[in-house]
């Protein structure tokens, strides 16, 4: 079931818009989004849009995903720090890419929600936190790579001390305007910032 939507997703959305790592183009055709949105919602899963998970959340659009990940070029070497596990979408095709997940998800419902499902799926390499993101995850850091999925209106600082030599953090910043803006952190620990493209994501809330 949903395979051809989710090959037209790819085709489309994806590869249309100019996504050419081949990574993360198998990670998402291995990844069915349908047990990762609402009953009502499995016809169109592999629409070209977010999706209401409940609790005012969304599960992000395709194209966005495929995006992020592919200029965070994760290898199998690498432990990744996520802030917003939502509906556990984008963590489970993180697992595909990277050695290990770590994700934090500050809602109490979305974060066992997703721990089941993740658990249930069978995926072994992603450990679901129910935390706030804007502390990062200080026991399993450093990160050589951290992606948000909720946007802060400033880079949290516990997330750049997270984050490992040569390591490259993806986050949404800002408030009603937001842009996707890469950060990294070279051998020496300097501090490099690049405005990458305006985009709409959630707010990251505080507890
Ligand atoms: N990656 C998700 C998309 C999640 S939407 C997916 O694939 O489905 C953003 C998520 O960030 C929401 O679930 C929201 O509850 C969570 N969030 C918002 N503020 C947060 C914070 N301070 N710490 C951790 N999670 C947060």
């Amino acid at each position: 079931m949903f395979q051809d939507e989710k090959s037209k997703m790819i085709k489309d959305q994806l590869i249309g818009r100019g996504i050419k790592d081949a990574k993360v183009l198998k990670a998402m055709s291995s990844t069915p989004r349908e047990e990762f949105v609402r009953e009502r919602d499995k016809l169109v899963s592999y629409a070209d849009t977010p999706l209401s998970i409940g609790w005012g959340q969304t599960i992000s659009q395709p194209y966005i995903v495929a995006y992020m990940l592919e200029i965070l070029d994760i290898s199998k070497e690498h432990v990744v720090l996520e802030i917003g596990t939502g509906s556990g979408y984008e963590a489970a095709i993180l697992s595909r890419l990277a050695k290990e997940v770590v994700t934090i998800e500050i809602v109490e419902d979305l974060y066992k929600e997703a721990k089941n499902r993740l658990e249930n799926m069978g995926y072994k390499n992603i450990e679901v936190i129910k935390g706030d993101g804007y502390r990062g995850y200080e026991k399993k850091a450093p990160y050589y790579r951290i992606i948000l999925s909720a946007a802060p209106t400033d880079i949290p600082e516990a997330l750049v001390d997270q984050l490992a030599l040569g390591g490259k953090l993806i986050a949404p910043i800002g408030g009603l305007f937001q842009d996707l803006v890469l950060i990294e952190k070279d051998e020496s620990g300097k501090i490099f910032k690049e405005r990458l493209l305006p985009v709409r994501f959630v707010p990251m809330v505080r507890e």
